[in-house]
């Protein structure tokens, strides 16, 4: 038997999740609170829904968000999402799938990561002062750096107004793009349901788990959403969110 949790109980004053948009130069926003009652569930029931042990072993635990929708006919929907990979997965039944075909995804990243722990196997060989030590490296780093720009391309996120963006043109020019962005809860649930025509309410992200390394995160507390992944994408994706929830 696994020890009985004490769920934790919703905080107050729970501020809305607000993000800057640069198509509109204004902000938009979500609630958060009505979510809650949602995450609150899902907390409760996430060792019948996943494997939970991944979430206090070497891994640690995870960011999880669920989204109120309405469906066209008026019904509610609740998505529910896992930041990232889970136990090294991209897809889990019941859950919002990431922003881009996993198909896709495998067939570019798979062969390309095989090549490049080649190289690093291969640079290994040689002394770290030679010349050739150095070319293989930079021909590591510059099929890396192919390979983020690839992955990046198979991203593409919708907004409320039926437009869609590759994700490297929502960050500023020059500016790197952080590994890991558009695999946040966030990104994932509003995504998903801008292309089910799904009508989001409210959004609550949550942390499960053991606490993260820098013990930022801690089991059953509400976070908003990330700045440095998160910051640049969001705006966008709730871009014609409010005219969608009023209609
Ligand atoms: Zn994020
Ligand atoms: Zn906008």
């Amino acid at each position: 038997m696994l020890p009985v949790k004490k769920l934790p109980e919703i905080p107050e004053g729970i501020t809305d999740q607000k993000a800057f948009c640069t198509r509109c130069r204004c902000l938009h926003s979500i609630p958060r609170a009505p979510a809650a009652h949602a995450a609150l569930d899902l907390m409760a029931r996430m060792d019948k829904e996943l494997e939970i042990s991944y979430l206090y072993g070497k891994a640690l635990g995870k960011m999880f968000g669920v989204l109120i929708c309405r469906s066209e006919t008026g019904k509610t929907v609740i998505l529910k999402a896992f930041s990232g990979q889970y136990n090294g997965e991209w897809e889990i039944k019941g859950w919002v799938p990431p922003l881009f075909d996993v198909n896709a995804f495998q067939q570019l990243n798979d062969p390309m990561e095989e090549k490049i722990k080649a190289l690093g196997k291969m640079a290994a060989t040689f002394r770290p002062d030679s010349r050739r030590y150095k070319e293989i490296l930079n021909q590591r780093k510059q099929l890396s750096q192919q390979l983020m720009r690839d992955i990046h391309a198979l991203y593409s996120l919708h907004n409320y107004r039926g437009e869609q963006r590759p994700l490297a043109r929502l960050f500023p020019k020059g500016r790197g793009i952080p590994t890991g962005t558009g695999d946040c809860c966030a990104p994932k649930l509003l995504n998903y349901a801008a292309i089910n025509n799904l009508q989001p309410q409210a959004l609550a992200e949550f942390y499960w788990g053991r606490s993260n390394r820098s013990a930022t995160k801690h089991e059953g507390q509400f976070y908003l959403a990330c700045d440095g992944k998160c910051g640049p994408l969001l705006g966008y994706l709730l871009c014609g969110i409010q005219e969608a929830r009023a209609s």
